[in-house]
């Protein structure tokens, strides 16, 4: 039963991203259902959901959770300039500091979240491609079969899957997601987003690891996320996407399309959008402490940073906690760098990237109770 549920699932979802004129709907539904109920969140969360996390309840479940995902990012060097992200800038500016984390900082992160129990791990960091980490492969062989993580993934644009095999190498290896961020299946549009010549590198790599993953039985879960200035009909109805990868869609190797772009803090703005893209919104703000202040983020250099989901002008401002060359993830956690953060969040004071972040999300009494189960469920050490 289970099985006919799940296919019948996938099927459905399937077919409604794969039909243009539905795809086209639900892409505009979707921005206007958001931006319309956006008010109307605010208020739930104020009066209903996010009432009654005291800061002091809050502040007592600052530990190091096993069950979440750690991201250690082992490029922060990206070959794309997309006109959405902050990369481009950052670097132009340099404010960034484009590099790779060695693999004694990577072995030391690793050891120390498997010894914590850690199974989950995205090798993604915030600005970056992973692919262009020549250790990449040896540092997914030690995290799959030294560490032994249960899930181990990466977002990348594609464009270096084809270099030395690599799309074969991840999916031998064992890798479990890799997600896929390209704007569609056309050429001069591509350059024109991600502001580089290589849309014949991109379509090829993600081509041979879908054809290779579909060979190998769809090991490896695999979302092509669309940063689409097309309408989704246009890229579904391309000649590259019939011939590239619709043939290789299942329950396994999914797509879907950006409804709407972040800020990055305020270094993206609306004159940065092409064609459909569109900003969103910025969700009202309580004086509550977000979700993601409770995942941390290892730098190449060992620094360990809140959230890593953004980043303003640079990765080493006030969302930096420590390093893991002078203290463990859990002290780092328990401290009162953290401590600070969460609780200025209660007194109207954020850190500047939390300042006019769209991924903003506080805290509530689902949340708080998960929490706490996970807190108890721990080992007393
Ligand atoms: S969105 Fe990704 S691929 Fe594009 S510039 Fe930023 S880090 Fe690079
Ligand atoms: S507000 Fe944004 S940057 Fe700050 S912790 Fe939340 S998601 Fe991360």
């Amino acid at each position: 039963m289970n099985k006919f549920v799940h296919r019948l699932r996938s099927r459905l979802y399937l077919g409604a991203r794969t039909n243009g004129l539905v795809a086209d709907w639900g892409y505009w539904g979707t921005h206007h259902f958001e931006e319309m109920t956006l008010k109307l969140r605010y208020y739930w969360r104020k009066w209903v959901s996010s009432r009654f996390v005291p800061e002091a309840e809050v502040l007592k479940l600052r530990f190091l959770d096993s069950s979440a995902m750690l991201q250690t990012g082992v490029a922060s060097i990206c070959n794309a300039k997309c006109v959405f992200c902050a990369y481009p800038k950052v670097v132009a500016a340099k404010t960034f500091q484009p590099t790779i984390m060695s693999f004694e900082v990577f072995k030391k992160a690793i050891d120390e979240w498997a010894k914590a129990g850690g199974k989950s791990l995205d090798m993604t960091w915030t600005l970056g491609d992973p692919l262009v980490d020549p250790g990449l492969l040896q540092k997914v062989d030690y995290a799959i079969n030294q560490a032994h993580m249960e899930e181990v993934g990466f977002t990348t644009n594609g464009i270096l899957l084809d270099r030395n095999d690599t799309y074969k190498k991840l999916v031998d290896l064992g890798i479990n997601a890799v997600f896929i961020s390209t704007p569609g299946t056309n050429k001069e549009v591509y350059e024109k987003i991600y502001g580089v010549n290589k849309y014949a590198e991109a379509i090829s790599g993600i081509h041979h690891l879908l054809e290779y993953n579909h060979s190998k039985g769809d090991p490896v879960r695999i979302v092509i996320r669309y940063r689409n200035a097309e309408k989704p009909s246009e890229i579904l109805n391309s000649p590259d996407f019939i011939k590239y990868v619709k043939p290789y869609l299942s329950g396994r190797v999914l797509i879907n399309f950006t409804v709407d772009y972040d800020n990055w803090a305020g270094t993206i703005v609306k004159g940065d959008m092409s064609g459909v893209m569109r900003m969103r919104s910025l969700p009202p703000q309580l004086n509550l402490p977000c979700q993601r202040l409770f995942t941390y983020a290892i730098r190449h250099d060992g620094s360990v940073r809140l959230c890593g989901c953004r980043i303003k002008t640079t990765d080493m401002d006030d969302m930096i906690v420590g390093t893991i060359r002078e203290k463990s993830l859990e002290e780092i956690s328990r401290s009162d760098v953290v401590k600070d953060i969460i609780s200025g969040f209660y007194h109207g004071k954020r850190p500047l990237v939390c300042q006019e972040c769209t991924f903003y999300t506080p805290v509530n009494r689902k949340w708080l109770k998960s929490r706490e189960a996970r807190h108890s469920a721990m080992p007393v050490s």
